[in-house]
């Protein structure tokens, strides 16, 4: 077969339908779900991703009924209310030559709202209510329910339907000795535990008939103390596909799992083995899923008989043409997801729409404009970070001539040295992408000597755009001249080699990253999976981890570090420097560096840090002398990024203003 990914581009048959390909765009909640006024949104979402080649979409989770949902609004299908909303969403994707299932998802003790329940009332351990146990009738209605929503699924023109199984919600809280505690016919030993699933996937089945596809989101490993073991998942796999479902989507983990499983610093595709038993034992078409952002991971793993399809969600955000893209032999136009999760799980976390830190169109396409500009203008961009490669991406695509100026050699900036960090090699993917991006978009970069103000203006450039970014903070401090003081990018580069006693001053995102670097021992890749299932303890005893330095952080403020890392992520970082044994010191005053080291006063005590290496992770200050000199000469410029504003920078904010700018010129 021809094409770079044969495996990836044959159409395969799950249930009643034929699928185009083997990508699945997996079901990821948008925030939305409960906003039926905004599914002209997510109506757009989901068409460019069925324009963009996925092969099946399945949508964020919809409860079958009230107590099911999992925030305080209305994420339901439970009537026909909203199905002209749904229809939107349906008939978008099915113009696009898409298939779309929506997924049923009922919380149980997940849910975040007061009315919440459960096989058993015991709480979780994430979330501060406690759930009410469901009665026997409740079971029942509740079943029916599914089935419910299942023909309205149909009814509102969806292929078919996922029963979501998996990561720690009702249907896992019914199978799991963790969670369900009951005496009845619903909980005891196995058999009676999956009779809850069992009799949702007989009746979903029934409700779709021989038509409507059921996909079933199986837990292929819980993770959790009273979670199935392996055998126990595979007998429930196999009982699921003679209840009815055509194909199962594996899930990892419950939410209170405390083991990564999505974060960068989980290795590519590191779950592929439990999909891979499940395939083992099962005959309808198994979906692998988590940690997969590349087609040739993806392709390896049809081609190994590990799945038969695979489920990519957030890369879909972050390249809403990533089918398309591996499959028409353009893959080095991707743009790699780098599973930083802030702008998606981050912000759905926090009680925002999500979007996508690399795309920030992703759940926003209408806010962005497709047509060509009306007059073609000569764009200069000052600054190749993120926040200008954004702006002259965006810019070029209205068919602007763009020239993007950088004194640095290669363009990427910040997000180069970030590249360096364990669990953010792919970083370096995205930009190696943007850098192809910006060829195909005809953008022109002068690379490698700093631009002046004089030559932008002889330049007549008819708008200039400023992105020269953020200079690190330098430490005011006597003997911050000493040679042991050093700049994180120094040391991020490589060309500093740290020593074995090494303080870190700042306790913010950069800090711990850089804590992270140091302390961390470098694995090969060969290794990682290994080391990752070592340090975590997934199939085996968890291991102390060594580290080849001895780390300390300091900051002066009150307070636990790293309170502003993100939401989904920053319980990993914290987690990984604990493990390496890194020294937090908060509440800090810094007095002088000389020979003894670090000189600090602590809780009204002095103290001397002795060091071979500091650190200086003392945040940024906006670099825009630049922007200032233009002005002062009369000249217009457009500021964004860490030129603009230095405080509170991150990469999330840096594209989106960058990506906005260049869509309006
Ligand atoms: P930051 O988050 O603002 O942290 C700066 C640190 O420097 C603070 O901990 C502050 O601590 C300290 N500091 C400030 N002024 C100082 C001074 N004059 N002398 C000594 N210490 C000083 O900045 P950043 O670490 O450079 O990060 C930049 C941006 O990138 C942030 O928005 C960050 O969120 C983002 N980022 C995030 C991640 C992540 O989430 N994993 C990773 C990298 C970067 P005290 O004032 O308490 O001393
Ligand atoms: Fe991936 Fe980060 Fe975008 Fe989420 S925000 S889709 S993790 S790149």
């Amino acid at each position: 077969m021809a094409g770079p990914y044969p495996h990836l581009a044959e159409p395969i048959q799950v249930g009643a339908l034929r699928l185009k390909n083997r990508f699945v765009m997996g079901s990821m909640h948008s925030g939305l779900e409960g906003h039926p006024d905004r599914f002209d949104s997510l109506a757009r979402f989901y068409a460019e991703r069925a324009k963009g080649g996925a092969g099946l979409i399945i949508t964020g989770g919809f409860s079958p009924n009230h107590a099911g949902r999992v925030k305080d609004h209305p994420c339901t299908l439970d009537s026909e209310e909203t199905l002209p909303a749904h229809r939107k969403i349906t008939e978008a994707v099915h113009r696009e030559g898409g298939r779309i299932l929506l997924q049923l998802l009922h919380a149980g003790r997940y849910g975040y709202h007061a009315d919440i329940v459960a096989p058993s009332p015991i709480q979780s351990p994430i979330n501060r209510e406690s759930p009410a146990e469901l009665s026997e009738a409740e079971i029942l209605r509740t079943i029916d329910d599914y089935a419910r929503s299942a023909r309205l699924a149909l009814a509102a023109g969806y292929d078919g339907v996922e029963i979501m199984g998996s990561e720690g919600y009702l249907i896992s809280q019914f199978l799991a000795l963790r969670t369900n505690h009951r005496g009845d016919d619903w909980g005891g030993d196995l058999e009676a535990r999956a009779r809850f699933p069992l009799e949702v996937v007989r009746a979903t089945r029934q409700a779709l008939g021989p038509g409507g596809l059921m996909s079933y989101r199986i837990s292929a490993l819980d993770l959790v103390e009273g979670g199935l073991g392996q055998e126990e998942t595979l007998w429930l796999a196999q009982a699921v596909e003679a209840a009815g479902a055509d194909c199962f989507v594996t899930g990892i983990g419950w939410h209170e799992s405390a083991v990564p499983t999505i974060a960068g610093a989980v290795p590519q595709a590191a779950f592929a083995g439990a999909a891979a038993k499940i395939k083992q034992v099962t005959s309808i078409p198994v979906i692998v899923s988590n940690r997969i952002n590349l087609p040739e991971t993806a392709e390896r793993l049809i081609r190994e008989g590990q799945a038969d399809m695979v489920s990519m969600a957030r890369p879909f955000l972050s390249d809403p043409e990533i089918a398309n893209k591996a499959l028409t032999g353009k893959s080095q136009l991707i743009s790699v997801c780098i599973a930083c999760n802030q702008a998606c799980l981050d912000h759905y976390f926090t009680d925002q729409a999500i979007s996508c830190l690399l795309n920030p169109r992703a759940a926003r396409e209408l806010d962005y404009r497709d047509d060509a500009a009306e007059a073609t203008k000569a764009v200069a961009v000052v600054g190749a970070g993120v926040a200008g490669i954004a702006c002259a991406l965006e810019a070029a695509r209205k068919g602007h001539r763009v020239t993007l100026y950088d004194a640095a050699e290669e363009i990427g900036g910040q997000f180069r040295l970030a590249a360096k960090v364990p669990g953010k090699r792919d970083y370096g993917l995205a930009i190696d992408a943007y850098d192809r991006q910006l060829e195909e978009l005809g953008v022109k970069r002068q690379l490698g000597a700093a631009v002046d103000a004089e030559t932008l203006l002889a330049g007549q450039y008819d708008e200039i755009v400023i992105s020269t970014g953020v200079t690190p903070r330098p430490l005011d401090l006597p003997g911050a001249e000493d040679p042991r003081v050093v700049g994180y990018s120094d040391v991020l580069t490589g060309k500093v080699r740290a020593g074995e006693r090494v303080l870190i001053i700042g306790g913010g995102g950069i800090g711990h990253d850089v804590a992270l670097y140091l302390a961390h021992p470098n694995v090969p890749e060969s290794e990682e999976l290994e080391a990752f299932e070592e340090h975590w303890g997934i199939g085996r005893a968890r291991e102390p981890q060594a580290s080849p330095r001895k780390v300390t952080m300091l900051k002066r403020s009150p307070g636990r570090f790293g309170r502003t890392l993100g939401k989904s992520t920053g319980w990993v970082l914290r987690q990984e420097l604990r493990d390496f044994d890194v020294r937090q010191l908060s509440e800090v005053t810094y007095r002088k560096i000389d020979a003894a080291g670090l000189h600090i006063t602590r809780e009204n005590e002095p103290d001397v840090l002795p060091a071979d290496t500091i650190v200086v992770c003392a945040g940024q200050e906006s670099n825009r002398s630049l922007a200032d000199q233009l002005m002062a000469k009369g000249c217009s410029v457009h500021v964004v990024g860490g030129a603009r504003l230095a405080g509170e920078l991150d990469a999330k904010r840096a594209i989106e203003e960058g990506a906005k700018l260049g869509n309006r010129l």
